[in-house]
């Protein structure tokens, strides 16, 4: 496997004083990019959330230096600035540094806003994709996000109130029958997503999941319906991580194939 990953040239090299927005995935370590991986074993300092997990940050190297900028959901307004500000100042001081992020940088992951700044400083900077949680999540879950005949496009929200307390969203075209919509950050307004795409003519018996923690050991995968996801909720005492996806899609494969891992089991004729 080694000397494989070595026949794909590498165009991820570092130079120093240069920031690296990579993408680790939503945790299990395997769904990282090779490119993720190159620059991995490059940092020098790693600027890294609460969303990275603890096999992945085993992975650095010994001698890089670690820095938590992770915040909970509750205190969201953690300034973003003094992210983008130590982003900076560590670049400044000539180090490669990687800032390693849950999921893809540019989905909910503010990638965007970060190499706007660290641009704006006069700093050049890489950006990795990574698999994002709807897709990896779904995967090992044995969701389908698209199946023809089922399913025609998918939307990726996010279910985090606005400045103004608001959730608003473009509910009628999310209340399409033929449309997987999956929710980053929704378990606290779930109840309000409900509502919503119920008045908005979703039926109340569509297909739902919750999916907590994906992609690592405990994994867990709650199916029910538009109606009964907020009671999963609590009945099942969710925690963030925690990803909701909405649709058909659901219900494609009997729960007996699948076990959380993307493995599917065929089971006796
Ligand atoms: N940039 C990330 C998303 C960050 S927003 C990405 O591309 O995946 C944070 C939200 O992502 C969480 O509230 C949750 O809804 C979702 N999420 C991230 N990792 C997850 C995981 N391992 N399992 C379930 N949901 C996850």
């Amino acid at each position: 496997m080694t000397t494989l990953i070595n026949k794909i040239p590498s165009k991820s090299l570092f130079a120093a004083g240069e920031v690296a927005l990579v993408g680790a995935g939503p945790g299990d370590p395997e769904l990282l990019t090779i490119k993720a991986l190159r620059f991995i074993e490059q940092a020098e300092v790693a600027v890294y959330d609460r969303l990275v997990s603890n096999e992945i940050m085993a992975l650095l190297p010994d001698d890089c230096e670690r820095i938590y900028v992770g915040k909970k959901q509750a205190d969201h307004r953690l300034p973003q600035e003094g992210i983008n500000e130590v982003l900076v100042e560590q670049a400044k001081l000539g180090k490669k540094v990687l800032r390693l992020k849950g999921g893809d940088p540019f989905i909910f992951g503010r990638g965007g806003e970060e190499a706007l700044h660290i641009l704006d400083n006069g700093v050049s900077c890489h950006v990795a994709p990574g698999m994002t949680a709807a897709s990896s999540c779904a995967a090992y879950a044995g969701i389908p996000l698209t199946h023809r005949g089922v399913a025609q496009g998918c939307s990726f929200i996010t279910g985090h109130l606005q400045s103004d307390g608001n959730l608003d969203l473009p509910w009628t075209a999310l209340s399409v029958d033929t449309q997987t919509v999956v929710f980053y950050m929704g378990i606290n307004t779930l109840s309000t997503i409900k509502d919503e795409l119920i008045k908005h003519g979703r039926s109340a018996d569509t297909p739902a999941a919750i999916i907590e923690k994906g992609t690592r050991p405990e994994q867990r995968t709650i199916r029910g319906t538009l109606t009964t996801l907020p009671d999963i909720v609590t009945e099942h005492n969710i925690k963030p991580p925690a990803l909701i996806i909405i649709g058909k899609v659901i219900d494609q494969f009997d729960e007996a194939h699948l076990d959380n891992t993307g493995y599917f089991k065929a089971l006796e004729a």
